[in-house]
């Protein structure tokens, strides 16, 4: 989701309680907690961040990943990776923030700058919305999926994709490109025929709170056919809050109730699923520890 879409959040009530913990780590694979703190309007100051990731570890969420949509969320994102352990950020232009012309020279160049930070282990989202971005828009956000493609091959991490409404030209692209080593469809939305054809490619499906959701039963027939180290869980916090706290505000500390449906959907036990969510996440993204000892602060991702 993009920030101009933040005004669609889910905002109404009061922040649910967390979840039971799970007993083993997992993973929030894909997050915007800059929106889910501070919304659209403010920055969140650093203790509300804090604590946010404080009660994503408190359910045994150890490790996210945050995730910009355009040049200033991009650096806030590499900036809390780079001084907390138990985040890592993805940089890039949200495809309808490119689609509204924003992917410049000189915000591609930016882009390409943060990519290169050791804390910043993908480049997206990006990819092709046809649900949000008219017509007029699609030339401009096709080039810019394109060049997010070449920042994240240059670099050699990981290519996180925002996909609505757009499976076909999405695979088109990547194989005209030529797909990173390590490609992440998040917020998973096609059918397990959609499923298979990324599956095939090597590629990895982040399903997000919509597998929970009563009218998904097509999205549930494509994570029960997904191999088990082919697939991540996200929020997408602020957006997309799982069932049974639909439309109250998400936030990185509520993705167990993804992951227990997504053990019931894959008939995986839970623990076996979070250890696994673990690996792939730390296959795809690299490890959270701190590359240099003398930077850690003392946390255990
Ligand atoms: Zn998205
Ligand atoms: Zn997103």
């Amino acid at each position: 989701m993009s920030r101009s879409a933040s005004s669609r959040a889910n905002r109404r009530g009061e922040p649910p309680s967390s979840p039971e913990p799970l007993p083993s780590p997992a993973v929030d694979s894909h997050t915007h907690v800059d929106i889910a703190v501070g919304g659209e309007d403010r920055e969140p100051t650093e203790a509300e961040v804090d604590e946010a990731i404080a009660a994503a570890v408190a359910v045994n969420v150890p490790r996210l990943v945050q995730v910009g949509v355009d040049v200033a969320s991009s650096r806030w994102s590499a900036e809390l990776a780079a001084r907390h352990p138990n985040v890592l950020a993805a940089v890039a232009l949200h495809p309808n923030e490119a689609g509204a012309g924003a992917a410049t020279e000189a915000a591609l160049a930016e882009i390409d700058r943060l990519a290169a930070q050791p804390r910043v282990r993908a480049v997206g989202e990006t990819g092709l919305d046809r649900y949000r971005t008219g017509e007029d828009g699609w030339a401009p956000q096709e080039a810019s999926f394109r060049a997010h493609i070449d920042i994240a091959k240059r670099h050699g991490i990981a290519l996180v994709i925002h996909d609505r409404d757009a499976h076909d030209d999405v695979l088109r692209v990547l194989d005209e490109e030529g797909a990173p080593e390590h490609t992440v469809l998040h917020c998973f939305s096609g059918d397990a025929g959609f499923a298979r054809a990324c599956i095939e490619r090597g590629h990895v499906l982040s399903f997000a709170g919509t597998l929970t959701f009563g009218s998904a039963g097509r999205l549930r027939e494509a994570a029960a056919i997904t191999p088990l180290d082919q697939l991540l869980v996200e929020t997408d916090a602020p957006f997309l809050t799982p069932v049974p706290l639909r439309g109250r505000p998400n936030s990185p500390r509520l993705v167990p109730h993804t992951v227990r449906a997504l053990a019931e959907v894959t008939g995986t036990d839970l623990k076996q699923l979070c250890a696994s969510l673990t690996s792939t996440a730390e296959r795809v993204f690299g490890s959270w520890q701190h590359e240099d000892p003398s930077a850690a602060s003392g946390g255990t991702a």
